[in-house]
């Protein structure tokens, strides 16, 4: 069966980097949409056309476009894996669409971490956020910088700033979080399902907290 853990936080508090860790530590298959999105984007797909004129202005891309590619990629993968999901779901309409695609598949959601972190925080990280174009490998100015500036540690690509991590767009995307995470937060508080994460702290303390707070995987 399908096991999903949901992390859960506003642009900027981590969600990737603290995935990338904790695939590290434990053996789950990550599915973050904003990658996704950004894939098909790149690849120009119909998909990704839709979605770009939302994710440029910092907007949610619809509900239908999310579900889509979300029951796909469960199809594609394997049908008894724990599964990390990263950025998703964002809506209650979400919330609930997952739940209807794991009850499909015999699976059920293990637990969801809120990262949280101050308003701060999470411009200083986003404004200094730097990607590769190359390998997706994401670095911070002043936190995480590269060995030689602008040029990817890893492969030698080229390092940019993600188009919607301009200060228009990053405000838009934190109000946008801001509205609708309220109702995410009291579907899942309400199952018992939630656990709050300082997200502001030390990434590798944040990420010893999740893994403390980490059910058990149970055999499939
Ligand atoms: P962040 O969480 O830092 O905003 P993401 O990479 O998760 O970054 O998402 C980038 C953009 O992709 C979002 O602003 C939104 O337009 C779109 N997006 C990603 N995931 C979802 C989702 N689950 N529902 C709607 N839109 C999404
Ligand atoms: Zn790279």
């Amino acid at each position: 069966m399908i096991q999903a853990v949901i992390l859960l936080g506003a642009p900027g508090a981590g969600k990737g980097t603290l995935a990338e860790g904790l695939k590290r530590s434990a053996d789950f298959i990550h599915v973050s949409t904003g990658d996704m999105l950004r894939e098909q984007v790149k690849a120009g797909r119909p998909l990704g056309l839709r979605a770009k004129a939302y994710m440029d202005q910092g907007e949610l891309v619809p509900d239908d476009l999310i579900m889509q590619i979300i029951a796909e990629r469960l199809d594609g993968g394997p049908a008894a894996a724990r599964y990390l999901f990263d950025g998703f779901p964002r809506t209650t309409e979400q919330a609930r669409g997952l739940d209807a695609l794991l009850a499909a598949r015999h699976g059920g959601i293990r637990k969801v971490f809120l990262l949280e972190a101050s308003r701060a925080t999470l411009v200083a990280r986003l404004a200094g956020r730097r990607v590769c174009q190359q390998c997706a490998a994401v670095y911070h100015l002043r936190n995480i910088p590269p060995r030689q500036a602008d040029v990817c540690d890893q492969c030698g690509g080229p390092l940019r700033q993600r188009p919607d991590d301009t200060e228009a767009t990053v405000l838009n995307r934190l109000e946008v979080f801001r509205q609708q995470t309220e109702g995410l937060i009291a579907y899942y508080a309400a199952r018992g399902l939630l656990a709050r994460i300082d997200a502001g702290q030390q990434r590798d303390q944040a990420l010893a907290d999740i893994i403390n707070l980490l059910p058990v995987a149970t055999p499939p």
